[in-house]
């Protein structure tokens, strides 16, 4: 009988959730200049000695950084041993540009997608104009992916509901014609309230959608992240949550130390609640995330009794 081989690696962040273990993975955007590249690759290559499930590369709005989300996810596919997974949007594409695109993915070696809209280039709350052999809604990015071959397709999902909606519960059917269209997963924008995530969760199950939904975690270690988080998710920062992090003024040290406890705890509150993972916001600076997900996954892994990190 011929020997067994390792197992193979799973391909697919569906693999990885049907194993049900918890999935811990990091969010990374394009490098802007060759700096920045360099601060990229550190913080890459510190992420893939912790050995997390899955890495992502968000994909910009416009102009430039495009072919270097590109270029990075394909580094990621072959120069290392992480999962990486292509963020895409339908921003100025034609569909015959999303096919090329999904095309010089996969021979690349990567089949996990992010299947998101984006927002309208240099006014995220401007006007959304399609491109005119374009697609408008990232349900419909889904279903390309899916007729394209064998991927596995995430979707972005709003706690707070997206700025654009009327209200929560027209979000969360749009949220689900998405799941129908195919998708595999979700991954939240970031919030700062467990209950907001588990009222998502529950608003979601309430219509009979079992796609499972990660939570994104962005850690508060300064007092400037309040403001950059809400420019970026669109949604305000809890205004008691704020109140407490501006309590330590111009102790950066305190208000370092305070935002990680705090992403710490939100962390295992949402694992104790059956949450299928974390996905960490990084802005390649990878310190905090390490430090977050060492004691989160650590802890976990203690109270299991296996030896994990
Ligand atoms: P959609 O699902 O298309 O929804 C857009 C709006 O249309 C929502 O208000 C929705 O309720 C509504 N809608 C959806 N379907 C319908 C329908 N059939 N009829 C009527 N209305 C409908 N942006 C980037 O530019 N690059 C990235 O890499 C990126 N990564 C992200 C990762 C995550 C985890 C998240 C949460 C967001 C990310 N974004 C990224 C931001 C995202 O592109 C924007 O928030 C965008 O405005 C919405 O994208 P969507 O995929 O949710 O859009």
């Amino acid at each position: 009988m011929a020997p067994r081989g390792p197992a193979p690696r799973p391909r697919h962040i569906r693999d990885l959730l049907d194993s049900g273990e918890p999935l811990f993975s990091f969010e990374f955007f394009p490098p802007r200049n060759e700096r920045s590249q360099e601060r990229l690759w550190r913080a890459i290559r510190e992420i893939e000695a912790l050995g997390p499930s899955f890495v992502s590369v968000t994909y910009g709005a416009g102009g430039g950084t495009r072919d270097l989300t590109v270029e990075t996810t394909e580094r990621i596919a072959t120069d290392t041993t992480l999962m990486p997974v292509a963020h895409m949007t339908l921003v100025d594409h034609s569909v015959a540009e999303l096919r090329h695109l999904i095309g010089r993915l996969a021979d690349a070696g990567v089949s996990n997608m992010l299947a998101v809209r984006g927002d309208p280039p240099g006014d995220p709350d401007g006007e959304w104009v399609s491109h005119p052999r374009g697609l408008t809604y990232a349900e419909e990015l889904v279903r390309l992916l899916k007729e394209s071959g064998d991927f596995c397709v995430g979707v972005a999902a709003f706690p707070y509901k997206h700025p654009r909606s009327a209200d929560v519960e027209i979000d969360t059917d749009h949220f689900v014609r998405k799941c129908e269209a195919g998708a595999d997963y979700a991954i939240t924008q970031m919030f700062f309230d467990a209950e907001d995530y588990l009222r998502l969760r529950d608003r979601v199950a309430a219509r009979g959608c079992e796609v499972p939904i990660i939570p994104e975690v962005f850690p508060v270690v300064k007092l400037s992240s309040i403001p950059r988080s809400e420019k970026l998710s669109g949604a305000p920062f809890p205004r008691d949550l704020a109140a407490r992090f501006e309590r330590f003024g111009d102790d950066a040290e305190a208000v370092r130390a305070f935002g990680i406890e705090h992403a710490q705890n939100m962390c295992e509150r949402l694992l104790s609640e059956g949450a299928p993972g974390i996905h960490f916001i990084t802005f390649n600076q990878s310190t905090a995330t390490r430090e977050i997900y060492r004691e989160v996954a650590g802890h976990r892994a203690g109270s299991a009794g296996a030896a994990r990190p």
